[in-house]
């Protein structure tokens, strides 16, 4: 088990990506705190089964755009695990629409959530790990952060935000042995993809050289990557998980 005696927060991780990164943290030995924003049942079976299986975790109710939510999270977590390893900023939502369409709100909801948060548990999460003089933070952004998307202005706005976060915190916080990641999946088969209309997911489909969505538990076997010792030397990278759509 590579994460042994470290101690994880993950994002939203009641259901879909941030769900499977909660399990495969646990099963590499990591203790992990259960976040979630309404889905109270479903983030309480995601720790049973974590403590089933013979793991540590514990939930707790944040919204992460809230910046005392995240921070009593983040205490909470502390408190349970004596410390912060590792911080996986996977918390998302969409609210999609053409620009001349999109209220204010909508704009403010998904900024909030995917990016704010993220900035908002740095803030939290990052002092322990300065402290300890060791840290691995992983941003789950999306491939539309890098290439754009038609209708999603705040979603890809949110998404390329946190590539430009995952940079500058790489920088700013290197010299503590703090490794900063962002990962951009491409269509990955949760609630927020199956929930399209089926042309939509037909036409993304097309644009997949692998042709098949990727799993949540694709993404999450990059995250063990990434928070283990093995990856001690990426900082500062994006690494796409798309089958394809994406090449560089
Ligand atoms: P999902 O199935 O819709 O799950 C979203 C999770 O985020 C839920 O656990 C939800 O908790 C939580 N959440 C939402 N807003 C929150 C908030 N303000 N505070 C705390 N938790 C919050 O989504 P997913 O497909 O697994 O996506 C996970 C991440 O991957 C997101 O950042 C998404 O943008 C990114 N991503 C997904 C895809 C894809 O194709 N699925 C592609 C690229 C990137 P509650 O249910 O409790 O509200």
């Amino acid at each position: 088990m590579v994460l042994n005696g470290k101690a994880a927060i993950v994002t939203g991780s009641s259901r879909g990506i941030g769900r499977a990164i909660a399990f495969a943290l646990a099963k590499e030995g990591a203790a992990v705190l259960v976040n979630y924003n309404s889905g109270a049942d479903a983030a309480g079976e995601v720790s049973e089964a974590i403590q089933g299986a013979g793991g540590r975790a514990l939930v707790y109710k944040a919204n992460v755009a809230d910046p005392a939510e995240a921070e009593s999270m983040v205490k909470a977590a502390q408190a349970e695990f004596g410390k912060v390893d590792i911080l996986v900023n996977n918390a998302g939502i969409t609210r999609d629409n053409l620009i001349f369409r999109m209220k204010d709100e909508d704009w403010d909801a998904v900024i909030g959530a995917n990016l704010k948060g993220a900035f908002n548990c740095i803030k939290f999460a990052g002092r322990s790990m300065f402290r300890n003089h060791f840290g691995r933070i992983i941003n789950i952004s999306s491939v539309v952060g890098i290439t754009g998307n038609s209708g999603q202005a705040n979603y890809s706005a949110a998404k390329a935000g946190l590539i430009g976060l995952t940079r500058a915190m790489a920088k700013e916080l290197g010299s503590r042995n703090i490794t900063v990641n962002a990962i951009a999946p491409g269509v990955i088969d949760t609630d927020m993809t199956r929930l399209l209309p089926e042309n939509v997911r037909e036409n993304m489909l097309a644009q997949v050289p692998l042709k098949r969505f990727g799993s949540p538990e694709e993404v999450a076997g990059l995250v063990v990557y990434l928070a283990s010792e093995a990856a001690g030397y990426i900082t500062g990278q994006t690494i796409n998980i798309d089958g394809g759509i994406v090449c560089m």
